[in-house]
């Protein structure tokens, strides 16, 4: 059966794609056909049909079984629910990117240690295992006061392939950073191993994502550097293609999908409100996120906690401005806090709204709750970071901000980040995308 058309270029996101069949292109002749096809050598990759797709505005050609992955994540023409700043402040665009990322780093930091506490609890400051700041870790392979995880990690990796990438994610490259990181991750999810495990044997990048097929929230945790990098574009739509892209390696369930898109949406919507001086009205900042995502559920998932009730992400997160009164231990306990994108991202998103000028408090609630804490502070410092920048981490908490890792390293990406914003490269090289070319 022929592949469905992609609407837009996995690579550049650009609405000019092609259907090549046997070489032969079917539209737009004059750009495709200058490539020989014995290069082009259709017909034989992978699990072809002998239908390939080409894009006409950077070049880039791939087989149908890619194509047909890219086109399971609908996009709906979402705007974004606020306009840009009418003057650019490049230091405070600096200030809220730099903070995005180290304040996702030390809510990774302070949440390790209670990664394993109980389901449907929160801390309370008299328990003992209350987490105030920093802790010396004995899990994993220890590490110093202000050792990060997997959740920044993921981050760094990300941000460096945008870098690379003039702020698009190629994910052949990210599948190859993923293989090289695996020796070094510190506490990755077992859906992240597995598919890189498989990766790592050679298999293409689109048979691993589905394969694996993970609604864990290992594509989430790395994707508020996509929001970074796109949150001044015109439109979020290819911030949200590239955040799909950015999860399939490894996390291809729609709900998968889904929060790394929510959580890139986000992180931008939240960077653009800041930078224009705006309110941050939680109902307008959560329906922005679900709208992002409305489509690429096509069935709710199974609550993990009992009775197990049938829930689409959208729909949960939809209900988290009505909660934010609400007491964090009864809402947690509601949403739960587990590895399950369905249950962290919306924690996160919880715990950023309730207290979303207060960065503290974000991170002391997100990291006091239960199970996949590291992921759920992260998340929510990403969040929180875009809102009130770095520059309140140093002044405010110094220990923070002298004991966090990579501090250096989280900022100099940050600045690669920003300068993203500068004109890119017109039309790249054509490339062949099957597994093994290049
Ligand atoms: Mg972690």
């Amino acid at each position: 059966m022929m592949a469905a058309r992609p609407r837009t270029c996995p690579y550049c996101h650009a609405d000019a794609v092609a259907r090549v069949v046997h070489g032969t292109p079917t539209t737009e002749p004059a750009k495709l056909a200058d490539t020989p096809d014995a290069r082009l050598g259709l017909g034989a990759g992978p699990g072809s049909d002998g239908a390939a797709f080409g894009c006409r505005a950077c070049g880039t050609w791939w087989p149908s079984p890619h194509a047909e992955l890219q086109d399971r994540y609908p996009l709906p023409g979402v705007r974004w629910p606020s306009r840009p700043p009418r003057a650019l402040d490049e230091d405070r665009l600096r200030d809220l990117v730099r903070g995005s990322l180290l304040w996702g780093a030390v809510g990774d930091a302070l949440g390790r240690p209670n990664e394993t506490r109980p389901y449907s609890t929160l801390g309370h400051e008299d328990d003992p295992g209350f987490v105030r700041t920093f802790q010396p870790w004995h899990g994993w392979q220890g590490g110093p006061t202000g050792t990060i995880t997997d959740d920044t990690q993921l981050t760094v990796l990300v941000a460096r392939a945008l870098a690379r990438h003039g702020g698009l994610v190629d994910p052949d490259d990210l599948s190859r950073d993923l293989v090289a990181w695996l020796p070094e991750a510190r506490g990755a999810g077992r859906a992240t191993r597995a598919a890189v495990a498989l990766l790592e044997e050679g298999r293409p990048w689109w048979e691993v994502g589905p394969t694996i097929d993970s609604a864990g929230n290992g594509a989430a945790m790395p994707a508020a550097p996509v929001g970074l990098a796109h949150a001044l574009d015109p439109s979020p739509g290819p911030l949200c293609q590239i955040a799909v892209t950015q999860a399939l390696p490894t996390h291809a369930a729609p709900v998968g999908v889904a929060g790394a898109v929510a959580m890139a949406a986000g992180v931008g919507a939240i960077l653009r409100l800041s930078l224009a001086g705006r309110a941050l009205d939680p109902v307008a900042l959560v329906g922005f996120m679900v709208r992002a995502i409305v489509r690429l559920e096509a069935a709710p998932s199974a609550e993990r906690k009992p009775p197990h009730a049938l829930v689409y992400l959208r729909e949960r997160l939809a209900e988290v401005p009505d909660l934010l009164r609400d007491d964090p231990a009864e809402v947690l306990a509601y949403t739960w806090t587990g590895a399950f994108a369905l249950e962290s991202v919306p924690a996160a998103v919880f715990c950023f709204l309730r207290a979303s000028d207060d960065p503290a408090i974000v991170l002391l609630t997100a990291a006091n709750t239960s199970h996949d804490t590291d992921t759920i502070a992260s998340m929510a410092g990403q969040l929180v970071g875009a809102r009130v920048g770095a520059e309140r981490l140093r002044r405010e908490h110094p220990e923070w901000w002298t004991e966090v890792e990579f501090r250096d390293e989280l900022t100099e990406l940050a600045n690669e980040l920003v300068a993203l914003r500068a004109p890119r490269d017109a039309v790249p090289a054509m490339r062949d995308r099957r597994a093994g070319g290049q």
